[in-house]
């Protein structure tokens, strides 16, 4: 895709982003520290999606920059994508926190905040149109798939996303890293296959569909 459509890209999340960042729909606009649009590559085949940020990407105002992250960065190696090459985003926008009376502590969003957040995370889909899109994790996986989606059952399947946009749910990475022993070897198995049929899928040539009136020929006609 030419250099015009990047900037192009570009100015429109930076957009988005600026309007995520007024954004108060939710008391945990008023308790972030900073919003956390999303990054990456305004041009990426592929879309990481993730639940909301945590403590440090509240800080920095960047997706997936604590552990989890690293692990998303190899996670992603595994089948040749660099960080720089996807676009990485969440279900909300802002840190959802829990004040325990000592400290902010992390939650999951709250089905209002997704609801509220969401069509911040459809623009982004709209402005990237990705070739596939990663859920990462249940809450992540079930904004697009529906509630009753089962991460343990379901992960590792083709769903119909946005935009007829191919969406793949896999295990979080914060998932990961809370198993242990055998559990965590058998679960980064998991994630790996899941991970390979989304390599798969970008090795597929992209169909191109001919321009509107141009009928499809055999050779030999
Ligand atoms: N976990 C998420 O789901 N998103 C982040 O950005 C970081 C951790």
């Amino acid at each position: 895709m030419s250099l015009a459509e990047r900037a192009s890209r570009e100015k429109a999340l930076a957009a988005a982003a600026r309007t995520v960042d007024a954004c108060r729909l939710c008391a945990i606009g008023g308790t972030r520290t900073h919003s956390v649009f999303g990054e990456g590559d305004p041009l990426a085949q592929v879309m990481c999606v993730g639940e909301g940020p945590g403590e440090t990407e509240d800080r920095l105002g960047r997706p997936f920059v604590g552990r989890a992250g690293e692990l998303l960065e190899k996670m992603l190696a595994a089948i040749g994508l660099a960080r720089e090459d996807v676009y990485i985003a969440n279900t909300v926008k802002c840190r959802p926190t829990l004040d325990n009376g000592h400290r902010l502590a992390n939650r999951a969003p709250t089905p209002d905040e997704m609801k509220n957040c969401r069509p911040y995370l459809d623009a982004q889909i709209e402005l990237l149109r990705p070739r596939v899109i990663l859920a990462l994790g249940a809450p992540a996986a079930k904004s697009f798939m529906g509630e009753r989606f089962s991460i343990t059952k379901q992960r590792g399947q083709w769903y119909e996303g946005p935009l007829g946009i191919p969406v793949i749910a896999t295990f979080h990475p914060a998932y990961i890293l809370r198993q242990t022993g055998g559990a965590m070897t058998e679960v980064k198995r998991l994630v790996f296959a899941d991970l390979k049929a989304v390599r798969q899928r970008l090795d597929e040539p992209i169909a191109v569909e001919p321009p509107a009136g141009v009928e499809q020929r055999s050779l030999f006609d």
